[in-house]
């Protein structure tokens, strides 16, 4: 059964691999690391907040890819509290550090923007097996539409395996402390939220 990928040959050694690819000096290896060096990751989501799970993962995959895009989306069929401009502003704000992340918006079919973009790797983060059955249908939809889509999933910190956006939103609602789950733009922003629901409530 052959073991490795065509393009590699079992007469090179490791260190050749190595070498040939920092130096360029074999066309199919610089090839390829040249292709690395393009790549150009798109991590899509609502972030509606963001929190440090979003944030823990963008870091790493920054980490992984030179260039990265947060491409946030007005998600129909989800109801947002915080508008697409202020969670563009709050994933910009907690992102500022890392050099290779731009934050963006988009709309309609995802695979639409990555094409139109030129990219074809998609970055997706994984919780808990709850996050596997969505996440699965989504990579396969996503490929079965574009074939050249590829779909790396991050496994989340086990620090931030219970964060969801949707819980913290409930905890800030009812008083609790969010401190520990997002970055302090996020926190404040969310207690703002809080302070405007409570006046409207009163104002009724
Ligand atoms: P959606 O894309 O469904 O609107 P989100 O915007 O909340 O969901 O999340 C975007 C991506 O980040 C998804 O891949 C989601 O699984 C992942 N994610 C959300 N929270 C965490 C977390 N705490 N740790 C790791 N990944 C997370």
């Amino acid at each position: 059964m052959e073991k490795w990928p065509s393009w590699f040959k079992a007469s090179v050694s490791k260190t050749d691999i190595w070498e040939n690819c920092i130096e360029g000096s074999n066309p199919s290896f610089s090839g390829r690391v040249n292709m690395i060096k393009e790549i150009l990751a798109v991590y899509p989501g609502s972030f509606d907040p963001p929190t440090n799970g979003h944030l823990d993962i963008v870091s790493r995959a920054s980490c992984l890819f030179p260039k990265m895009i947060v491409a946030i989306t007005e998600n129909m069929s989800k109801k947002h509290i915080f508008s697409l401009d202020k969670r563009i502003d709050l994933f910009r704000k907690i992102t500022k550090n890392l050099d290779n992340v731009k934050v963006m918006s988009f709309s309609g079919l995802l695979v639409n923007y990555l094409e139109k973009i030129n990219s074809f790797v998609l970055i997706r983060g994984l919780r808990a097996l709850s996050d596997f059955e969505y996440e699965f249908q989504m990579a396969l939809m996503n490929r079965k539409l574009n074939k050249k889509i590829e779909t790396i999933f991050l496994m989340t910190d086990q620090d931030y395996m219970f964060i969801s956006s949707n819980m913290i939103k409930e905890i800030a609602i009812l008083g609790g402390n969010i401190a520990d789950f997002v970055p302090d733009c996020v926190e404040k922003e969310l207690k703002k939220y809080v302070v405007g629901l409570s006046q409207e409530t009163y104002a009724k």
